[in-house]
């Protein structure tokens, strides 16, 4: 099954079209997108018959928004495939290293995004959407708590992400339209391999990142069980799963994104978001003194 967001209201695809799912259900379930996930067991019994009968109509993808647009929690997993850990010249983490995105900073997967500042740079990820309160859940029965996965874009601005003295990983990361997820949530029964997918980004065309789901050092499985060690997991939080190598930041010249480029990410059998970029430096005052914008 496959639900997205349509103009703010849930909806199942299929055959190219959408079913609004409140109104196929008559009710039972409501048009916010957020409130599936608090009731994702009934729901999925539900969609077993209740969408067999219904005939999707065409719909327009320039209004999805974000599938998951409320979360309670963001994670972020930071360095979780060896070789992006390489090329930041970090140490492959022992545990999972953990940061937030603010939920304010999730737009829709074809969303147009502000760049405040000349070093905002691109990371392509896996998304897990939570299906079940999840809270000291043991590897072997994570799975089972997930809703289903999605696309998601990691966008970091790199100068307050790594300012020091302690870097600040969640503010960096949190400016608004950072986390385009999208553009549909997949259950992993759709999935050829829910644990190896292949995974990436083109900056323009260009591809920037291609890896394997496979190659995180903290597997999904992982990842939800060292979290729920410590935090209780909600129905609609959302993980972000870590990014490969070829981040803009680690290139020699170092790139970053600029206004006018387009920018798709995408996950074998999930999805594609495509994202494009608008100056918005112009617009507001330097955060820090520090804070670069080289001459922008
Ligand atoms: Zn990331």
């Amino acid at each position: 099954m496959r639900i997205a967001n349509l103009n703010g209201r849930l909806i199942a695809t299929a055959l190219g079209g959408a079913i609004d799912i409140a109104e196929a259900s008559a009710g039972r379930f409501g048009p916010d997108p957020q409130g599936v996930y608090d009731v994702w067991p009934d729901f999925v019994e539900w969609a077993r018959a209740g969408l067999a009968d219904c005939q999707p109509v065409p719909y327009d993808a320039a209004q999805l928004g974000a599938p998951v647009p409320r979360p309670r929690q963001v994670f972020g997993i930071g360095l979780n495939y060896r070789e992006h850990a390489d090329e930041s010249s970090m140490d492959v983490p022992v545990e999972p290293t953990v940061f937030t995105k603010f939920p304010t900073a999730i737009t829709g997967p074809f969303a147009l995004i502000d760049l405040p500042t000349s070093t905002v740079d691109w990371e392509a990820e896996l998304v897990v959407v939570i299906g079940r309160a999840a809270h000291r859940i043991p590897a072997a029965d994570a799975w089972a708590h997930v809703a289903g996965v999605t696309v998601g874009q990691d966008l970091s601005e790199r100068t307050r992400q790594l300012l020091p003295p302690v870097p600040q990983f969640s503010l960096g990361k949190s400016f608004p339209g950072f986390a385009p997820l999208g553009p549909e949530v997949v259950t992993t029964d759709e999935l050829p391999n829910r644990d190896d997918l292949e995974l990436g980004c083109a900056l323009n065309g260009e591809i920037m990142q291609q890896g394997r789901t496979k190659d995180m050092i903290f597997d999904v499985p992982t990842l939800i069980e060292r979290l729920s060690a410590i935090v209780p997991l909600q129905p609609g939080d959302v993980i972000f799963t870590g990014t490969p190598s070829g981040v803009g930041h680690a290139r020699k010249p170092r790139r970053y994104l600029n206004p006018g480029d387009v920018l798709s990410t995408w996950v074998e059998g999930v999805g594609q978001l495509s994202n494009g970029f608008v100056d918005d430096t112009g617009t507001q005052s330097a955060p820090s003194p520090v804070y670069e914008s080289k001459g922008r």
